[in-house]
């Protein structure tokens, strides 16, 4: 492949880079290395960058102007994502399984009690799989020893492990992730956490600063009405002064800058948000929302258990 030759990959990096909608993108940087030799670039190897280069693992709002909305770009996106044949020419990473460390077995645990994962693997064919890590362990004890036998004093004969490790099947990935996938695009987010999450939209900090700018303006408020309440100051004064403070503590507020309600189309639809997110940020946002996800012999999705408020959000509770 020339490096420079235009492709259906070019198209996409175009599509999918925020810069047109005003944001800037924080990507995965290659590591610098020391043994370079800086007085012959021309000698120095391309870097490599670990996991996904496209990633983006930041968004933040640029000085530039933008050519299209940050809506237009969703929209565009979303469209991409659908149809669902994107060119994976540049993509080398291993599969990232968005169930492991969340995806429990059913079988088990209706058994035993006992939680057992799944672990993802890819099959021989390329296709991606979840297995029961009992399932796994038992087919490994059994080529060492095939006889079932009784343990100590505990009678129970393996057979009934057996008969139980004999209740799995291979399941396939997809079919589990498009469950879990339905499942999370019914999440909506709260009117009430907008503020907060445009907070970490224009800084890491959250609404840490904000609440430190509005400090000030929330003390001299408070001073205000225990001046009108000892009589210092009329009431006409002190409803002029707290309507100024009420407007300059609106003005503070992250909703009021033009950049952060520019994601607010990214909130009102999780379900569009969420199909952007690869696997790896998948994976770590089922962790926020669930503890685990059983799925039976068939592949079904049998049992959730969702931290809350996320189980009263998607209306499991
Ligand atoms: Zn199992």
């Amino acid at each position: 492949m020339k490096r420079h030759e235009f492709r259906k990959d070019s198209i996409r990096s175009i599509i999918e880079n925020p810069f047109y909608a005003g944001m800037i993108a924080r990507y995965p940087r290659p590591k610098f290395d020391t043994e370079d030799n800086i007085e012959h670039p021309e000698n120095i190897p391309s870097p490599n960058v670990d996991g996904k280069r496209r990633e983006i693992l930041a968004l933040h709002p640029g000085q530039h102007e933008a050519l299209i909305t940050v809506a237009q770009w969703q929209a565009v996106n979303d469209l991409r994502h659908q149809k669902n044949n994107t060119p994976i020419a540049t993509d080398n990473g291993k599969r990232i399984y968005m169930l492991s460390g969340i995806g429990r077995c059913w079988e088990c645990y209706q058994a035993s009690g006992h939680e057992y994962s799944l672990r993802g693997s890819t099959g021989g064919k390329g296709t991606a799989y979840y297995r029961c890590a009992y399932q796994h362990d038992s087919a490994s004890k059994r080529t060492s020893s095939r006889k079932p036998r009784p343990t100590g004093l505990n009678l129970v004969p393996a057979e009934i492990d057996l008969a139980l490790a004999k209740r799995h099947a291979s399941l396939r990935a997809d079919r589990l992730e498009s469950q879990v996938n339905q499942l999370v695009s019914r999440l909506v987010i709260p009117q009430e956490w907008r503020e907060a999450i445009m907070a970490y939209y224009l800084s890491d900090d959250g609404m840490g600063e904000f609440e430190r700018e509005g400090y000030n303006l929330r003390q001299s408020l408070k001073r205000h009405r225990d001046l009108y309440l000892q009589g210092h100051i009329s009431k006409r004064d002190y409803e002029q002064q707290a309507r100024f403070i009420t407007q300059r503590l609106d003005a503070l507020k992250p909703s009021a800058s033009p950049e952060a309600r520019e994601i607010l189309p990214l909130l009102d639809s999780f379900a569009s948000t969420w199909r952007q997110l690869n696997n790896g940020e998948k994976r770590a946002m089922l962790g926020t929302l669930f503890a685990g996800l059983y799925f039976d012999r068939d592949g079904e999705l049998r049992h959730i258990l969702a931290h809350e408020p996320f189980g009263e959000l998607l209306g499991l509770s």
